[in-house]
């Protein structure tokens, strides 16, 4: 029974707390530790509670709550819970990100604390932190033991994980990015299953996909891992139409949908670039596109400029989809000249789900969250022709995808090319004007829209 488990959560600081920013961007803004720890918080007793643990944010506010009031309202929390399950157990996480001086500098990577001599302590650290290293790949600083007041005074097995540095650019830069927030607190919550040893007991079952009826047509609970997840689905006989946003600007979806007559669904196909050398460069820098929509003029250039291959998902002239790997526009400008000649339009996603009908990992290893379970955007086709725009929710209730699992949602649907565009916070659909999906909020720099 999880329930008898109780993990406290601790967001660390308050979004006041002097200190604990980023140097500033070259924008001139920061980022506050609060604005990472915060998010990871919620989100993590959001995944633990979804996977039937007790789980509490203990300072949900942004108020700079001291660390001695921290470690009272946790050991007051836990004595209640054990009162209330006297054979239960409670554990106590404090999220962080790290920083090595109020400048820019080189050191970054994720470590963990726990408190000196702590046996439990010391294996639920060693658990936590080999989930950590799963999946964005940062350096590996390994489990340290310390004498934080949070971890040393608090009455249960207590962690401090430092998620990344706020004083090295790269690791700045993910602060804010919520596949990256997600991430997180998806390792955390799978490091804790693995430290009270909980497994799925049932056999795994096939995925299975279920209509829901209040729902309606776009929406399915997928199954996996015996887990649910809410997935819409979008299709069409006839190709989506690919518009950016403002070119080179963002804009919100519901915004760049209000600018075309008859959308019946419009999803993100939003692309960023991988290192921060890259950003830095091009600091719109979406992937994406080549065409015309077959109205014979260019509507936009190919703007990726990452330096690994982007998996471009082409459905050209003559009816035909393939799949191509191209690389930057300066790379491949040749290849890329004819492919604007041939193509409908042109899309790049960052790997590649179905391959002419068999499964592909084509790029998993070069994109971050690609193992973590997160919001994810697909288009692909199946044999008929048909195509689908796809958007697999994460939320307290839905526990998102990972890609694998998207593979498998692929086959369950029969799809024959399918690429991946997108996974985490900004995933959103709209169909016939309104979210069907939550509204995130966020703007995008391109989406797919069917009429
Ligand atoms: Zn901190």
């Amino acid at each position: 029974m999880n329930e008898e488990i109780l993990v406290l959560v601790d967001d660390g600081h308050g979004e006041m707390t002097p200190g604990k920013r980023t140097p500033a961007f070259t924008d001139g803004s920061v980022v506050r530790e609060h604005q990472f720890n915060q998010p990871v918080a919620t989100k993590l007793v959001a995944l633990l509670k979804h996977s039937g643990f007790s789980a509490h944010n203990i300072t949900q506010g942004t108020a700079d709550v001291t660390l001695p009031t921290r470690v009272k309202i946790a050991n007051a929390l836990a004595a209640i819970h054990l009162r209330k399950y006297p054979n239960g157990k409670v554990i106590f996480i404090s999220v962080h990100y790290n920083a090595m001086s109020d400048k820019w500098s080189a050191p970054s990577g994720v470590e963990t604390y726990h408190c000196y001599g702590s046996v439990e302590g010391k294996r639920l650290a060693g658990d936590v932190h080999s989930e950590i290293l799963k999946g964005t790949v940062q350096s590996n600083r390994g489990v340290k033991e310390a004498g934080y007041y949070v971890i040393k005074y608090t009455s249960m097995p207590a962690i401090l994980v430092e998620l990344g540095f706020m004083s090295n650019l790269r690791e700045a830069s993910l602060m804010l990015d919520q596949d990256f927030q997600y991430e997180c607190a998806s390792e955390i919550c799978e490091g804790v299953k693995k430290y009270f040893n909980i497994t799925d007991a049932t056999p795994k079952p096939l995925p299975v996909l279920t209509p829901s009826k209040e729902l309606g047509y776009s929406k399915l609970r997928h199954l996996h891992n015996n887990y649910l997840t809410d997935v819409h689905i979008y299709k069409s006989n006839k190709p989506p139409e690919f518009v950016l946003g403002t070119p080179r600007k963002y804009e919100p979806i519901q915004s760049i949908a209000s600018k075309y007559k008859g959308v019946k669904a419009i999803v993100n196909a939003n692309l960023f670039p991988f290192s921060a050398t890259e950003q830095a460069k091009s600091p719109l820098g979406y992937g994406l596109i080549i065409t015309d929509n077959g109205q014979g003029k260019k509507i936009a250039d190919y703007y990726q400029n990452s330096s690994p291959n982007f998996v471009d998902l082409i459905p050209w002239k003559n009816g035909s989809v393939t799949i191509e790997t191209v690389q930057s526009h300066a790379v491949d400008n040749k290849r890329l000249a004819g492919i604007q000649g041939n193509a409908f339009f042109g899309a790049s996603g960052c790997y590649a789900l179905k391959i002419d009908g068999k499964d592909s990992k084509l790029y998993w290893d070069k994109v971050t969250h690609a193992n973590s379970y997160t919001d994810r955007t697909m288009v692909g086709v199946d044999a008929d022709g048909n195509w689908h725009m796809i958007i697999a929710e994460c939320n307290s209730n839905s526990k998102g995808l990972r890609a694998i699992d998207q593979v498998n949602l692929c086959n369950d649907l029969k799809l024959t090319d399918v690429v991946n565009f997108d996974g985490g916070g900004s995933s959103a659909m709209m169909i016939n004007g309104k979210f069907v999906t939550k509204n995130t909020g966020r703007s995008i720099p391109a989406a797919f829209i069917c009429k």
